[in-house]
Formats: C-alpha cells, sequence, structure tokens
C-alpha cells in the first residue's frame, strides 16, 4: 500500500497531526518508540494564553487557545474521557510593585478579554501565600498528556496506523514522488521527532534551542483545586492526587536526567506560594523542542519536497499544536498558505551556510 503520510514521533506534534489526518482521510503510519521522559509525557500540560516572564499575550493566541479547547473537547466527546482540565489561571504578585505595574497593563486593551479580574488583595489562606492578590486569567486550562497520548496511540494501533520501533535514516530512500523505508512506500515522510530533529540528517541545520525542563509531582492533599497557581512556578493538576510543580528552564544541560539543583530551584520557588510542607513523589525532566525565535519549525525540505518537518513547539505543545496541525494539513491540501512565522523557508540561509562549513 502507498501511504500518503509517514509521519515519525508520536509525542504531542506527531499524535494530534496523525490524527488530523487521518480524520480528514488520508492513508498514514506513524512510527515511534514511545519514551516515559519525552516532552510530552513530562510536560504540565498548561494552556496559558498569558506566558513567558513578562506574561505578555501569547503568539496567536485569539485563534490557538479556543481551537485547542474544542479539539480536546472533541477527543474527550469521541473517546468518553476527560483530558482538559478547564481552569482560571491564578497569577499572584509577589510585591507591591508587581501589583502596581499589573494595575496599570490590565486597563490597556493588549490583553483582550484574557484577564478576568486583577485583584489587590485576596483573604488569607492556610495553604497558599496570596495576600498581595494577583490577576486572574481566563481561558486556560490544562490537558493531562499522557492520556492523551496514550488514548491516541491505542487508536492508531486499532487502525493499523502505528508501528512502535524506532526509525533509522539508514532505511530510507527518497524517489522523486515518494519515498521508501524498509517495505513501507509513502508519498511523504512527516518528521515529528521533538527535539531529537536537531540530529535530524535532513533538518539539523535548523536553528533549534534546546531547553531543558524540570518538574516534580507533589502530593495534592487538601490543595484547593479552584485554580491552576502561578508565582515563580506553577502548580497544576497531574491526576490520582497530584499537582504538578513547574517548570526549570535550563538552556545549558541538553540531557534529560532530573538533578538536585532542579529540585531544590523548584521546592524553594515553590514555597513562596505553598504555606503546606511538600511531599515530593515524582521528579522528571525533558527536553523542550524550543526554537531561536520562539516559533515553530514547519514545512518542507527546501531540496526535497517530500520530506518535512512538524516541530519546534517550545513550550507551548499543548496550546499551539491543534491549530497547526489543522492549519498544516489544508497546507498540504494546498488549501491555504504556510504561516510565514512557522515555515522553515525563514531559515533556508541557514542551509547554505551549513552546507558551506561541510
Ligand atoms: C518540564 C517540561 C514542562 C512542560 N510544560 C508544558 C506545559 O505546561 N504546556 C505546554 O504546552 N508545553 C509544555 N512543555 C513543552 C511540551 O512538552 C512540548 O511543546 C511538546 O511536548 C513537544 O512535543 P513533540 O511531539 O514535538 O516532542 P516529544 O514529546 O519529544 O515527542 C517526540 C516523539 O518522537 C519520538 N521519536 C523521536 N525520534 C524518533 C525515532 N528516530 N524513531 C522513533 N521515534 C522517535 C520520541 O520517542 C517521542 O515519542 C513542557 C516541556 C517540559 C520539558
Amino acid at each position: 500500500m502507498l501511504y500518503d503520510f509517514l509521519l515519525i514521533g508520536h509525542g504531542l506534534a506527531g499524535s494530534i497531526l496523525a490524527e488530523t489526518l487521518s480524520e480528514a482521510g488520508y492513508k498514514i503510519l506513524v512510527i515511534d518508540t514511545p519514551k516515559p521522559n519525552s516532552a510530552s509525557n513530562v510536560a504540565a500540560g498548561l494552556m496559558n494564553p498569558l506566558a513567558g516572564k513578562r506574561f505578555a499575550k501569547s503568539w496567536l493566541a485569539d485563534t490557538l487557545v479556543p481551537f485547542a479547547t474544542s479539539f480536546y473537547q472533541d477527543l474527550e466527546a469521541r473517546f468518553n474521557q476527560q483530558l482538559f482540565y478547564p481552569k482560571p489561571i491564578l497569577k499572584l504578585f509577589s510585591s507591591v510593585e508587581e501589583q502596581n505595574n499589573w494595575m496599570g497593563k490590565s486597563a490597556g486593551t493588549t490583553y483582550g478579554d484574557f484577564i478576568k479580574e486583577v485583584y489587590t488583595s485576596l483573604p488569607a489562606s492556610d495553604v497558599i501565600s496570596q495576600e498581595k492578590g494577583g490577576i486572574l486569567i481566563d481561558k486556560g486550562g490544562y490537558v493531562l498528556v499522557p492520556v492523551l497520548l496514550e488514548i491516541l496511540r491505542v487508536h492508531r494501533l486499532h487502525k493499523q496506523e502505528l508501528i512502535t520501533e524506532s526509525f533509522e535514516f539508514i532505511d530510507l530512500q527518497l524517489q522523486d514522488n515518494y519515498i521508501k523505508y524498509q517495505d513501507i512506500e509513502a508519498k511523504e515522510i512527516i518528521f515529528c521527532e521533538g527535539y531529537k530533529g536537531a540530529e535530524n540528517p535532513f533538518f539539523k541545520w535548523l536553528p533549534f534551542s534546546l531547553n531543558k525542563g524540570e518538574v516534580l509531582d507533589v502530593k495534592a492533599l487538601d490543595f484547593p483545586d479552584e485554580y491552576i497557581y502561578n508565582k515563580a512556578v506553577y502548580v497544576v493538576g497531574a491526576g490520582a492526587e497530584r499537582v504538578r510543580i513547574g517548570a526549570t528552564y535550563n538552556w545549558r544541560q541538553a540531557d534529560e536526567e532530573p538533578t538536585e539543583t532542579g529540585r531544590e530551584e523548584l521546592l524553594h520557588k515553590a514555597q513562596d506560594l505553598i504555606k503546606k510542607p511538600l511531599t515530593v513523589v515524582a521528579h522528571k525532566a525533558g527536553i523542550r523542542p524550543a526554537v531561536r525565535d520562539r516559533r515553530p519549525l514547519i514545512g518542507s525540505h527546501p531540496e526535497q519536497n517530500n520530506v518535512k518537518i512538524f516541530n519546534g513547539m517550545g513550550s507551548k505543545g499543548v496550546m499551539m499544536a491543534p491549530y497547526l496541525a489543522s492549519h498544516f494539513a489544508k497546507v498540504l491540501e494546498a488549501k491555504e498558505d504556510l504561516l510565514p512565522e512557522v515555515n522553515i523557508s525563514r531559515y533556508f540561509s541557514l542551509l547554505k551556510e551549513h552546507k558551506k562549513l561541510q
């Protein structure tokens, strides 16, 4: 059988693209080696329309957030399993200065309807340090990503669209109109390998800026679950009476080992938010497929049109993958032009430089 697309990788990016293409009627096959510490499996799963150190409105948030919300809710209805937990995000102030800054900022129009409320103070709590108030961010929530991946994995296996093995580049042959991998033939191959994309022989010239992150799962006990909390760290529900505290950002280390430094950093920051003693039940690390300009990497190889990439979701895969998968599917059908901000064509000059150095 000639597949339309062979996809490599079944993390958030690959699984959502595979589901989107399969639902659009394409014949697909996915090859993946499941990894307990893939970025997708350790992610806090947060969808936050205002993010980064300054809590600016995220790129394309007005489009990405509603699209992702209905994508996950559709999956929930089809698979009869809750995946997305819509919850306001309470970003707590650490100082009066921060409070004043936000009072000014939130009065502007930049944040649209994502800011629900600004509190100059909140009632004292036994559990949360919230007395200085905070901002309440609307339309956020979290996805239990491992549950999502497992549901889609079982679904793909059931449809005979997934092979669990390692993809080896040596076995790939490129022809003009199709690709051949061992005895599999497909019109196109799409790489969704997460941070491993930085080692992909076709795409290693792209400016990945890999970023290690660590998270801690602690016993939730009497932790209030009305909000997702943020104050230097996030505290997000993680199922099974746990909450996940995250995350660290480390551009200097590209391994997947949890570290004592990471644990200390998270516990130290969490103590400024949570008043109770914390019992750590898990400590995980993964590598975010981040990119120099903080935008995804999508498109066709400039010299090999049937070799494509869907990657670079950085720290926002939950929010970005559903819309970008749908957009990419339409681009593949020639119904839309690829958004210039995500198109790898913005980096084609780097391929020339890469070749000169070889
Ligand atoms: C600590 C941490 C916290 C995070 N928190 C959030 C958050 O709250 N919200 C959010 O939106 N994002 C978060 N992220 C980022 C998010 O995890 C990523 O944006 C997203 O998961 C990337 O998905 P991916 O599919 O591109 O990569 P991955 O999850 O790395 O998946 C890639 C898959 O490809 C497979 N693969 C690669 N090479 C091969 C090969 N040769 N053969 C077979 N299989 C292969 C891998 O085994 C893996 O299964 C966080 C990341 C980290 C590390």
